[in-house]
Order: structure tokens, then C-alpha cells, then sequence
């Protein structure tokens, strides 16, 4: 057994089998042949044994002539290892005796052989023979995710959030990455995908094979690898208490968000696709906070169409029946980068073309959501926000493409919703600096904890490195948001909360407390959201806030909070 420390980033408990990427994207599908092909699959791994000794023969004398015989000489020992009968005999012994294929008797094989040579440093000499192998006998099958026919557990070294975006829903049931922070969208989708997710464990990957069993524990951010009888057990038992615990959540469903001394909190979703409105309508969304439409760009190598914007809006607005659909345009950039829109490798990506700053760059690009989201306003209420804004003049530029569109529709008497509200994400310092300026020019504000924790502590959100200092406790993020509300409520512009600490129940008494009435979380915390809401008064949650508040480091107030949460609704103190 083997435990390793990661970040939760989507909580729950997954238990099953590993299917392992490691950096060059192999992965083992299937572990056992049926016995009618074992020949046919030993003579396939002879066939690649040859084919990569070949390779390796080839290396062997390039490398000499070029470099010298002493560095040929490793190529040689790779040599003498894969042409060793002993291991021959071994790998046969997997494929006819317990039928493994030969992908997956060569990781067993290696990696055990790796574990040996690992004092010797020659591991990764052996992981190169591995990939050798693998390269041969994968070759043109090496198989898509989309091929998957039972249930699995991902073990990769990276994932991109639209690798993420694109995993098999039905199969994958939880991912471990390598690196990655709490704040990445790779985190963020695993929200959306409901499944257990870890990411930052640092290097494991070599010590794990394809379908060794895993535990993930997404609540406390650790990953169990090849767990005793007994941590299987104790996982077991947490897992029914997790679905007995969500049972008992889903009787609020049709109670109203209102805290226990009647004030109602307008409790929203934040979806990244189409189909997850469902999961908002099913746990009882007051509407939809924050459609993180760049999503469409990251499910296909094209540049979604004005018809594609069009029939994804449509789909959530019809869906939500009524309820508000707050829009974002497009947050492209950073994490988030498809090969379709033609932007360099930054240094920073971070602070450099993402987001509000591409699309002002790229007006044909905006224009065509603009139009989709104005079109999709004729089918219901429809808010459209622009994302990362830091300056006023980037407001006003945005607002004027947005107006330009706008007469463009008129003109042609397209219909769409001439009083459709517009606001902007508060994301930035500069733009709390200015809050005062900026209510006078938007219909409302939605905070994005996500990035306003990252440019306030300047902490890179996607970095396991720095996770320490990423946290939305910090007293510097609280004094942001509570300039933001303060001005907002002077001037009575509404104003929401869309980063992932409005999904954590420790933060709702003190955001409740600090005056918000109006928070988007990821569908699934609406539950536990609700619950809080329900159990304590506003009195309370203010007591709270300005206890908090005269606190003077993140540990002390998520420390608080936690405590005062234990108070009123202790089943969802993790
Ligand atoms: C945020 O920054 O808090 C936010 C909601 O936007 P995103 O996570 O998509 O950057
Ligand atoms: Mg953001």
C-alpha cells in the first residue's frame, strides 16, 4: 500500500481499477486476453521485442560512431535486457499462465525490475525499455480514450482542461494528476464532471500499474495505491456515508435558499456545458451564475460558429425555464488555449492575452458570441458578463463592440432583448481599486475568487508549489470582496459570487455575513450551500464576518469558520 498527499479538488471517494498516462500518453486498456488469443499475443510481443531491438541496435551503432563506445554502451545493456530469456520467459509466463495481455505483462514486468534498479539510478534506464516496448506494441492501436468499456480511474501526469472536458463521462470516475493547483480548470471540470479528483501529488506514476486497485479521496486530497483490506474497508464505509448524507440533502431540494430568519439567497450553478443545467434543475438552481461559454472552443479543434454559440445558450436557457442564465463571454487564454485561436506561447500567460484582452484583440471572434448571446436573449432572461476586466476603458471597449453588434441586429430586425442586463467579473485588484467608477457603468457584478485570490497573492493558481498561499481565508481577498460589496450595495447594483470558495460551506456564513445575497456555486456543493443558508440567521453570519474580519491570517479564519460551521451544520464539516 502506498499513500500519497495531493489537493483535493473535487471531493467524494472513488475506489477501482488505475488506467495510467504517463507522459507520453500510453495507457494500458485492457489487462487480460481471452485464451483462444494468447498465441496470437505472444507472438505479438515477440514481434515487438524484435522490432525494438532492432530500434535499439540502430541507436547503439549511431551513438558509438557519433559519440564514442562508452555511450554506446548503454544501448548495449538495453540490448542484453531485452533480448534477456529470462525476462522473455517471465513476460511469456504472464500472457499464457494468467493471461495478461503483453502491454500489460511488460509494465508489471519493468516496473517491478525498475523498483530493483531504482538504488542502482538505472530505473529510468528501464523505463525507457518500457516505452520502447510499448511504443511497438501499442503502435497504430494505441487507443483513445474513447474506447473505454468499464469503469476506470485515471492516473495521468498532466491533464489540460480540455483533456479534462473530453474525458468519458460514463467511465472515468475520478483522476489523480501530477501537477496542477487548487485553482486550475482542471480542478474546476472535475467539479462539473462530479467526480473525485487530486491534483499536485508530485511523481508517482512509476511506482503504479494499469489496474492496480486506487482509492481516491477527493476530500482530503489523498490518493491510496494498492490499499490493505482494512483502508478498503474504512473507504467503503465512508463512501455509503457520503450517499447517505446527499440522500438526506435532497429533500431541501424544493425549499428556497432562506436562512432561518427569512432572508432568501438567490443560490445558482455554474455550468461549463450544456448538459450539466440538468444537475442545476435537479438540486434546485434559483438560475445559472456563470456559463463558462470557452468551453465550446475546448470540445473541438474548430472555432465554434455563431450557430453552435446559438444552440448551446438556447439549450440552457429553455432548460432553466424562466430562471436568469448569466452568460460570460469568452475566458480564453492561460490554462485555457485552444489550437484553433492563434495565440504565441506567453512567458506569463496568466497576465498576458487571456480572456477580455483576446477578445478585444480578436473583434470578429467576440462579435460572433456577442451575436449569439444577444440572439439567445429573445428565448429568456439572459445576463451577459465580460470576464478579467482590470481597467475602465476595457469595459467601455467591450460595452461599445457589444453596442455595435447590438444596431447591427436592430438593423436587420433580428430579435433579442434590448434591457438585457450587462456586468462584469470583479477578478482583479485594479478593478476593486475602481469599484466605485465601475458600478456607475454596469447593471451588475459577479466576484471571481478563482483569479482574484491568484492576482492579489500573486500565486499562480494552477501551481502545486505555491498552494500554501492560495487561499480565498487570506485577509487581503476578504477586504477586496467586501470593497466590492460595500460599493455595490452604496449604489444597488447586484452582485454575486462565482469562485470556487462560494462552493465551500465554511465560507457561506461569512460571505452571507459580509452581505451577499446572491451566490453561483458548482452543482453539486447547491445542496450543502442550501443547507447552511437554511441553518443559521443573518445575525449570526454577521457576528461571524466581523469576527473574521478583525482576524489577521488565512489559518486563523478558515480555522474560525470551520469552527463556527461545526456550530450549525456539523455533518458538513469534512
Ligand atoms: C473566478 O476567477 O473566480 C471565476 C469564476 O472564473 P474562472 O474560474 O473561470 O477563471
Ligand atoms: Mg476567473
Amino acid at each position: 500500500m502506498q499513500q500519497l498527499q495531493g489537493i483535493a479538488v473535487s471531493p467524494g471517494v472513488a475506489i477501482g481499477e488505475a488506467m495510467v498516462m504517463d507522459n507520453e500518453g500510453f495507457r494500458i486498456p485492457r489487462r487480460f486476453v481471452v485464451r483462444d488469443a494468447v498465441e496470437g499475443e505472444v507472438e505479438r510481443l515477440d514481434r515487438a521485442i524484435a522490432a525494438a531491438s532492432e530500434e535499439v541496435h540502430r541507436n547503439c551503432d549511431t551513438v558509438s560512431r557519433e559519440l564514442g563506445e562508452q555511450y554506446g554502451a548503454i544501448f548495449e545493456a538495453h540490448l542484453r535486457m531485452l533480448q534477456d530469456s529470462g525476462l522473455h520467459g517471465e513476460l511469456e509466463e504472464m500472457i499464457r499462465q494468467r493471461k495478461y495481455t503483453p502491454e500489460y505483462a511488460v509494465t508489471r514486468a519493468l516496473r517491478r525490475y525498475a523498483k530493483v534498479f531504482e538504488t542502482l539510478e538505472r530505473a529510468n534506464d528501464i523505463f525507457d525499455i518500457e516505452k520502447r516496448l510499448l511504443r511497438h506494441l501499442l503502435g497504430q492501436r494505441r487507443e483513445g480514450m474513447d474506447h473505454l468499456t468499464s469503469p476506470v480511474l485515471l492516473l495521468a501526469h498532466n491533464l489540460t482542461p480540455s483533456e479534462t472536458a473530453n474525458l468519458d463521462r460514463k467511465y472515468i470516475r475520478g483522476f489523480v494528476t501530477e501537477i496542477g493547483g487548487p485553482g486550475g480548470h482542471t480542478a474546476i471540470v472535475a467539479e462539473a464532471l462530479e467526480i473525485p479528483a487530486v491534483v499536485g501529488t508530485g511523481a508517482f506514476l512509476t511506482d503504479v500499474s494499469g489496474g492496480d486497485t486506487v482509492i481516491i479521496d477527493g476530500d482530503k486530497g489523498l490518493v491510496i495505491i494498492q490499499p490493505d483490506e482494512e483502508t478498503l474497508a474504512r473507504y467503503r464505509h465512508k463512501g455509503e456515508k457520503i450517499r447517505t448524507l446527499a440522500a438526506q440533502l435532497e429533500t431541501l431540494r424544493d425549499l428556497p435558499a432562506e436562512t432561518a430568519d427569512g432572508v432568501h439567497v438567490r443560490l445558482m450553478g455554474n455550468i461549463e456545458f450544456p448538459d450539466e443545467v440538468g444537475h442545476c434543475i435537479d438540486r434546485g438552481a434559483d438560475g445559472i451564475g456563470l456559463y463558462r461559454t470557452e468551453f465550446l472552443y475546448l470540445k473541438s479543434n474548430k472555432l465554434p460558429t455563431e450557430a453552435v454559440h446559438y444552440d448551446a445558450y438556447s439549450e440552457v436557457i429553455r432548460a432553466m425555464d424562466g430562471r436568469p442564465v448569466t452568460i460570460r463571454s469568452f475566458d480564453l487564454g492561460a490554462d485555457k488555449l485552444p489550437q484553433a485561436v492563434g495565440v504565441d506561447n506567453e512567458r506569463n500567460p496568466f497576465l498576458g492575452l487571456r480572456s477580455i484582452r483576446l477578445a478585444l484583440r480578436d473583434l470578429p471572434l467576440f462579435r460572433t458570441q456577442l451575436r449569439a448571446v444577444l440572439r439567445a436573449s429573445a428565448l429568456g432572461e439572459v445576463r451577459l458578463m465580460f470576464p478579467l476586466i482590470s481597467t475602465l476603458l476595457e469595459l467601455r471597449q467591450a460595452k461599445m463592440v457589444l453596442a455595435d453588434v447590438r444596431e447591427d441586429l436592430a438593423e436587420h430586425e433580428i430579435e433579442f432583448d434590448r434591457r438585457m442586463q450587462v456586468g462584469m467579473m470583479v477578478e482583479v485588484p485594479s478593478a476593486v481599486m475602481m469599484i466605485e467608477q465601475f458600478v456607475e457603468e454596469v447593471d451588475f457584478l459577479s466576484i471571481g475568487t478563482n483569479d482574484l485570490i491568484q492576482y492579489t497573492l500573486a500565486v499562480d493558481r494552477t501551481n502545486k508549489d505555491v498552494v500554501g498561499l492560495y487561499n480565498p481565508a487570506d485577509p487581503a481577498v476578504l477586504k477586496l470582496i467586501r470593497m466590492t460589496i460595500d460599493a455595490a450595495q452604496k449604489r444597488q447594483v447586484s452582485t454575486n459570487l462565482c469562485g470556487q470558495m462560494s462552493g465551500s460551506p465554511t465560507y457561506t456564513m461569512l460571505l452571507l455575513g459580509l452581505g451577499l445575497r446572491q451566490l453561483s456555486v458548482p452543482p453539486s456543493a447547491i445542496p450543502e450551500i442550501k443547507k447552511v443558508c437554511r441553518s443559521v440567521t443573518i445575525d449570526q453570519c454577521e457576528a461571524v464576518s466581523r469576527r473574521a474580519m478583525t482576524m489577521e491570517n488565512a489559518r486563523d479564519i478558515a480555522r474560525y469558520l470551520k469552527e463556527e460551521l461545526k456550530k450549525y451544520a456539523p455533518e458538513l464539516v469534512p
